[in-house]
């Protein structure tokens, strides 16, 4: 059979509009696509691939669990999993994990947890969820309506109720908002597909102190920036404050579908037998390769090199806007960076990615007006190089219409 891009609009439901691009075979930071032609990768498959594409310590744990056994269901618990959930436990504040398949997954279960707490602890009047414009947890009903992005959640007939919404890094719009009928606030420590913005410090630390206030538990997402994304460990790890839950799905099967909720054990009790599940969740082939991912990144190495390729990628996007003059700013932390278009690009991302495609780059957008760029956490200096390299022709011929 011949696989083409016409072929997806053929048999495919049409929410997606992919690249004309069908890739084919990747190794490390490097991907080729059905004609053989070559791609640096400085989009991971969205923050996904932590460790570029068939890394062999993945491809070791996929292959020998592989051989052992892939699935079990709940009804038995497996080895890969405990042994991942200890690896979790130890390197974060959390006690207790969940696992799930994927991000909204994972969110969806700290909602419902954090629900649930509220519900045996407070009573049913503190049901209130604040979120933050912009925000992205995932498109489940449940997490498309807690996301700051009305676009994605319309449309789909009544929503999910008691979820309200302020402006990311305004203090006393929270300030405003939260109250003992807050049950939980749920926002990412780095806003990621709204657009990379970071918090302030007194931003994230004031948000903390107002849930201590009000008893509401807070629920970092970094779903984006877990697994060694912004250099640490987990983005909290960095901000001096600590969550109620955690999730995090991307990076921690570094290309294999995982998710996971974690979260001190005075909460997690509330998530009594039968009260919540997944036929996939926890599977233990997905563990094995969450497990071997985890071991790769958490280690000072790795981490480390990821401030070192953020240094890399900063000077060389400084450069070619020194040349050009097409962003008004790079942000974000680590490898999770936006360049971000000044006027004169304004609405054009989409742009910069077609152009970067076209010179054998993969990038991302982040909105229309921020370029993305979330290469692996190991990719080569020299891709990183090479890449600029393509990027610059890209900038180029979008400067030069
Ligand atoms: C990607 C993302 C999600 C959704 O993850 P899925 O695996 O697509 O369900 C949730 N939250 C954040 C911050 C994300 O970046």
């Amino acid at each position: 059979m011949q696989v083409t891009r016409e072929l997806f609009n053929d048999v495919m439901v049409p929410n997606y509009n992919p690249s004309e691009v069908i890739p084919v075979r990747g190794e490390g930071s490097r991907v080729w696509d059905q004609n053989g032609k070559e791609f640096i990768d400085f989009a991971g498959g969205i923050a996904v691939n932590c460790l570029g594409h068939c890394h062999p310590a993945l491809v070791n744990a996929l292959k020998e669990q592989g051989e052992k056994i892939w699935h079990l269901s709940n009804v038995m618990t497996n080895e890969p999993a405990l042994r991942l959930a200890k690896k979790l436990t130890d390197a974060t504040f959390a006690d207790k994990v969940y696992f799930a398949n994927s991000g909204a997954e994972a969110n969806e279960a700290a909602l419902k947890l954090a629900r649930r707490w509220a519900l045996d602890v407070h009573g049913e009047q503190k049901n209130q969820i604040i979120a933050f414009n912009k925000g992205f947890h995932g498109r489940t009903f449940f997490t498309v309506t807690v996301g700051g992005q009305a676009a994605y959640s319309d449309g789909f007939g009544p929503k999910p109720a008691a979820i309200d919404h302020c402006d990311y890094n305004d203090l006393a719009a929270f300030e405003a908002l939260i109250s003992d009928n807050t049950c939980a606030v749920m926002m990412e420590p780095l806003q990621g597909e709204g657009g990379i913005i970071s918090p302030t410090s007194d931003f994230i630390k004031g948000v903390r102190a107002l849930c201590d206030k009000h008893n509401a538990l807070l629920i970092f997402d970094e779903v984006q920036t877990g697994v060694g994304r912004t250099g640490a460990l987990y983005a909290y790890q960095d901000l001096d404050v600590t969550p109620d839950i955690l999730t995090t799905a991307k990076a921690l099967g570094g290309g294999f579908p995982i998710g996971a909720m974690i979260t001190k054990a005075d909460i997690a009790e509330h998530l009594k037998v039968g009260t919540h599940g997944s036929t996939y969740g926890g599977n233990p082939l997905a563990c094995a390769v969450a497990e071997a991912a985890f071991d790769t990144v958490n280690t000072p190495g790795v981490l480390a090199g990821v401030k070192e390729r953020e240094q890399l990628l900063r000077d060389g996007l400084k450069a070619i806007n020194e040349k050009y003059d097409v962003f008004s700013e790079v942000r974000g932390k680590g490898l999770l960076l936006g360049a971000v278009l000044n006027s004169k690009y304004e609405g054009r991302s989409r742009d910069f990615l077609v152009a970067s495609t076209q010179h054998g780059l993969m990038s991302l957008v982040a909105g229309t007006n921020v370029v993305r760029f979330t290469p692996s956490l190991v990719i080569p200096l020299e891709d990183i190089k090479e890449g600029l390299a393509r990027f610059e022709k890209a900038v180029a011929d979008v400067v030069n219409g």
